[in-house]
């Protein structure tokens, strides 16, 4: 497979491998591209934001929105997304591979949000198993 190009700066994108997940990280803009389904599973394994070693640097939101962002996969226009919870972050996804970019520290970010999600998750299935006991 040939190397893929970072849709943001056009550096390349290198594989780095965490817990046999495999992401590609541009080498210039540390931004990081995960294929369908990798950012889903990597954010539930601990520790796994030491693949985001990218300084979170804020975005103009006005400004990424009206940039156009293709994916490196199929070269499709992807779609902002708004990822609005612990920390305002916006991310691109492929409606075609469902693959998602994140610039450098957005998936750091990323799991802050889901991280409390998650705790909230398990709160509540704690209190139903805890309901089926009694
Ligand atoms: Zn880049
Ligand atoms: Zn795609």
């Amino acid at each position: 497979m040939n190397p893929l190009i970072c849709p943001k700066c056009g550096g390349n994108l290198e594989k780095i491998i965490y817990q046999d997940i495999e992401v590609d990280r541009c080498c210039q803009c540390q931004g990081i591209w995960f294929d369908s389904l990798e950012a889903e599973q990597l954010k539930s394994i601990k520790g796994s934001e030491s693949i985001d070693s990218g300084n979170f640097q804020g975005e103009n939101a006005a400004q990424s929105l009206q940039e156009s962002v293709n994916c490196p996969r199929c070269q499709e226009k992807m779609l902002k997304m708004l990822d609005f919870d612990k920390y305002p972050i916006w991310y691109e996804t492929c409606l075609k591979c469902h693959g998602l970019w994140f610039d450098a520290g957005e998936f750091q970010q990323f799991k802050h949000n889901f991280q409390n999600k998650g705790l909230l998750d398990r709160a509540i299935k704690i209190l139903r198993f805890n309901k089926k006991m009694t």
